[in-house]
Parts: C-alpha cells; sequence; structure tokens
C-alpha cells in the first residue's frame, strides 16, 4: 500500500470507471473507499432476499457508445434493455409516465389542459432577452406557469427544500430536459428514435451489478481496493503526494483522482484553500435523503408499474420505485416484492430522525391517499444518505467557483464525480468524467491541464435524465 501511481479515493462508478481504465493502461492503483462496501449511491443490496438499490435508479440511453461498449462486454446478457413504465400523480389522477398524449388529453383535469394550451400560445409573449432571475424565472418563462405550479415547484421544495425563487436557474438548466411546452409535445409525440425518456438499461441483478463488475474488473487488472479506509489528509508535493489514512499509516502516490465530496476535499487537503474559499465550501449545501424499503409479502407484484413521481406538496415522498420491475430476474422472490420510497430531508429536520415505524407508516398512509393499492409491510428497512442532491441556491455559484479555482490549481489531485464537481450527474456522466481523466494523464502521470479544461468544458453540458 505504499506507493501507487494513482490512488482513487471512493468506490463508486466514476472511482471505480478511473481505476479500471487507469489500470488497463499499465497504472498501478489503489482505490480508498470510507464505506465498507464498493457502489456508492449506485450500489445495490439485498432486503429480504430482493435485491435493491438507492432510490430508483436506470442507466440512460444517453450513455455514449464507448462506455456502453464496456458494460456490455463486462455484463454480457445480463445487461437488459428496459422500456419505462412509470405514472406520475398530476392532480388526483394517476397519468403514465412517459407522457401519452391520448392519455393526457383524457385524464388530465380540463383546467390544467387548458391552462397548458393558453401557455403554449403565449409562450412567445413570455422571451424575454434577459437571462432568467432563478428556476422559477426560467422554468415559468419557458415552460409556463400551469405546469410550472403543477409539477416543478413542489418538486423543487420537496427535492431541494427551496422554494423555486431561491434555487440559481442553473438548476433549471441542468435538470430539466424539456424545458417549453413544444419540446414536452415532441417528446410525447416522439415514440422511436434512440429512445431517449422510453427506454432504459438494467443489470438483471440491480443496479449495483454495474459497480460490482467494474469492481471485479480492475481488481482483475491489478487494481487495490481498500474498503472501510478513508483519506484522513492529503498533502501535495513536486511530484507526490503523500495520503495518510486513519490508522497512521500513508501512500505516495503520482497523482490523486478525487471522487469524494467537494467541501470534504477542502478539508482533507493541506494546505486548505484560502479563507474565503473554506467559508464558501461550508456554506455549499447536499440535500440528505432517506430511503425506506418496504417488503410485501404477496404473490403479485404490488403494480406493475417500475415508478411512481409525486410532486404532491403534502408527502416527503418524492418516488417510489419496485425494484424488481425495473429487470426480467428468474432469481426474485415470488412470494414477496419490496417497494422504495425516496425522501429527500435535510440533517436536522423531523425526517432524518424518523424512528423506521413513523417514517413506514408515513408513507403507507401517504401512497394510500393517492389512490396506490394498500400497503401492509412485513418488515421495513431503511437507508440514510447524508450527500444526495447538490443545492443551487441563489449564490452557489461564487462559492463553488471559488472552491473549483482552489481544486483547479492544486498539484497532482484531480476532482471529480458527482460530489466532487457538486454537480447533479447521472451515473453515466460520472463514469465519463472518469475516462476523460484517465485519459488526460500524460506520460508522466499527471494532468494534462489543457486536456482536462477541455474535458469540463463537456461535463458543464450535461443535463440530468430522471
Ligand atoms: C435517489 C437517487 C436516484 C438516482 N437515479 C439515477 C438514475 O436513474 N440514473 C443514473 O444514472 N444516476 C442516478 N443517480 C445518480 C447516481 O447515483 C450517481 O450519479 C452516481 O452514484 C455518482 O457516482 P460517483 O462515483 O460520482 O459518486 P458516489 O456514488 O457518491 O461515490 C462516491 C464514493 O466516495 C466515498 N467517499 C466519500 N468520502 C470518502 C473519503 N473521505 N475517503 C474515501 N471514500 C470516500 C463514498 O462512500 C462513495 O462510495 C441517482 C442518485 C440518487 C441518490
Amino acid at each position: 500500500m505504499s506507493s501507487a501511481d494513482l490512488v482513487v479515493l471512493g468506490a463508486g462508478p466514476a472511482g471505480l470507471a478511473a481505476a479500471w481504465r487507469a489500470a488497463r493502461s499499465g497504472r498501478s492503483v489503489t482505490v480508498l473507499e470510507r464505506a465498507p462496501v464498493i457502489g456508492g449511491m449506485a450500489g445495490s443490496f439485498e432486503v429480504a432476499g430482493v435485491r435493491v438499490d438507492h432510490g430508483s435508479h436506470r442507466l440512460h440511453p444517453a450513455t455514449s457508445p464507448r462506455l456502453l461498449a464496456d458494460l456490455h462486454d463486462l455484463l454480457g446478457d445480463d445487461l437488459q434493455l428496459r422500456r419505462r413504465h412509470g405514472r406520475l400523480h398530476v392532480g388526483d389522477v394517476w397519468v403514465g409516465f412517459p407522457l401519452a398524449a391520448a392519455e393526457l388529453a383524457q385524464r388530465i383535469p380540463r383546467r390544467m389542459l387548458v391552462g397548458m394550451a393558453v401557455d403554449a400560445a403565449t409562450a412567445p409573449a413570455r422571451r424575454r432577452p434577459s437571462p432568467p432571475a432563478n428556476y422559477a424565472d426560467a422554468l415559468t418563462r419557458g415552460l409556463g406557469p400551469t405546469l410550472y405550479r403543477a409539477l416543478y415547484a413542489p418538486f423543487a421544495l420537496k427535492l431541494w427544500g427551496l422554494p423555486g425563487e431561491r434555487i440559481d436557474a442553473e438548476q433549471a438548466r441542468r435538470r430539466v430536459t424539456a424545458d417549453t411546452p413544444w419540446k414536452i409535445a415532441a417528446r410525447i409525440v416522439r415514440r422511436r428514435g434512440n429512445g431517449q425518456g422510453r427506454l432504459f438499461h438494467y443489470p438483471r441483478r440491480g443496479f449495483g451489478q454495474i459497480v460490482e463488475a467494474l469492481a471485479q474488473a480492475a481488481s482483475d487488472a491489478g487494481v487495490r481496493i481498500a474498503l472501510g479506509t478513508a483519506a484522513e489528509q492529503l498533502v501535495p508535493g513536486a511530484d507526490r503526494v503523500r495520503v495518510r489514512l486513519g490508522d497512521g499509516r500513508s501512500i505516495e502516490a503520482g497523482q490523486v483522482f478525487s471522487t469524494v465530496p467537494l467541501p470534504t476535499l477542502a478539508k482533507i487537503v493541506t494546505p486548505g484553500p484560502p479563507e474565503r474559499a473554506l467559508a464558501g465550501a461550508a456554506q455549499l449545501r447536499f440535500r440528505a435523503m432517506v430511503l425506506v424499503y418496504l417488503v410485501v409479502d404477496r404473490r403479485q407484484r404490488w403494480t406493475p408499474y417500475d415508478a411512481h413521481y409525486l410532486p404532491d406538496a403534502d408527502t416527503p415522498v418524492t418516488r417510489v420505485s419496485e425494484p424488481a420491475n425495473y429487470r426480467a430476474n428468474l432469481d426474485d422472490p415470488a412470494d414477496r416484492t419490496v417497494l422504495c420510497a425516496e425522501l429527500p430531508c435535510a440533517l436536522d429536520d423531523e425526517v432524518w430522525s424518523a424512528s423506521d415505524h413513523d417514517l413506514a407508516a408515513r408513507v403507507c398512509d401517504d401512497l394510500a391517499r393517492t389512490g396506490l393499492p394498500a400497503i401492509r409491510p412485513s418488515a421495513v428497512v431503511t437507508r440514510r444518505l447524508r450527500h444526495v442532491y447538490p443545492v443551487y441556491d441563489v449564490g452557489f455559484r461564487t462559492r463553488l467557483e471559488e472552491l473549483d479555482a482552489w481544486a483547479a490549481a492544486l498539484r497532482r489531485i484531480t476532482t471529480f464525480g458527482r460530489l466532487g464537481l457538486f454537480a447533479h450527474d447521472n451515473t453515466h456522466h460520472a463514469m465519463e468524467m472518469a475516462y476523460d481523466a484517465v485519459d488526460a494523464l500524460d506520460t508522466g502521470g499527471s494532468v494534462d491541464q489543457a486536456a482536462w479544461s477541455a474535458a469540463r468544458a463537456r461535463f458543464a453540458t450535461h443535463v440530468v435524465e430522471d
């Protein structure tokens, strides 16, 4: 463990993809993962014999051909192509999601349909030359007030804990793929094409099979993966970085790739960022999430849908998924199913600290009120994630830019991944960053700054798929 060409912090998809690619190019690589298991947010685990994910996870068709080809090589036929089959709660009704024109016309409340039609017709009048002031302004200008108020405003409050007026417009650009009525209409009408929004890739044994296959391939290529091992301190030098571990040992690294949260990196590098950037780092916030897994003993699935999306303001649940419906897997038990409810929250609120019993009762009651089949769970399991959604509150940009400028100037340390760049990105984005970081390494083992800057410019155009 005492030296390596490359030390990677974090064994999520970004860290593992980087480690595998770097090892394939002949480098010695050590991965340090604080948790006792690999995978980060993209890992899977078992609840009552059913493989489940950390909330609803899909590999989107936007995944680049080079990455998809590698994943097909690793997973073979286990990487299935599936059709999305979800539902969205609009007003008092459930509509299919992705949206279908005929169903929308029949089921959406008339008042809302008329509002949407008026908003579409008046879209040109809402255009302004000035940049939008915030998330609410961006989406009200683009989509119109009807859809914004019914869906996007309540979702924003639940996901990020802030009203749309206090969220930066950048959040709208990064999170909303169809940001005008016409783009939504085009998505509804376009049933063929590359499958964007309608199809997804998913492994037979859960989303975590991707990171498990990456970890296996990385190990086979010689990567050492140290679990339960956090990097406590990084001291960059002229030609090495000293990585100090919790037990006092250290590793000399030619290069460090960090996929840990950017504010965490600011705390462990010595010397740290200037006072101002450090103060800014302390104000960069992440939303946390409680995942509530409900085991339901029954011979059929709870519903035939993969996920139900709930913008409703009167429940903290944003989505409930049924993992067995994401795949065709004969190994899934026939006499039970597991549901997973996602509850975004803050570390100091009542959702985060509620007991498992209270959380389960709340989820069951709230879902029953929306007309979904009653749930009588035989067991409840919860998971609590501290760093889930980066919060782009108004003013975040300056704080992030200062911290990012400090991180970019670090010698032999490069940060990327969803938490490492404080971005909302998908798994395929995180893995793509990893590939680009390895490709930017020069023969001396340092990152070529011009190549990395070009890659960063590409990452800035990422738009998250839900
Ligand atoms: C509810 C939910 C739904 C999602 N749905 C989708 C989806 O449908 N499709 C999709 O593509 N993506 C989805 N994502 C996003 C996806 O999970 C992430 O994009 C992906 O996991 C990011 O990978 P990463 O390696 O950058 O970060 P992570 O997965 O967060 O991995 C970072 C790793 O670093 C480790 N770490 C932290 N600090 C230290 C330290 N000091 N030392 C060592 N290790 C450390 C952590 O333990 C973790 O394992 C979803 C995420 C959530 C929360």
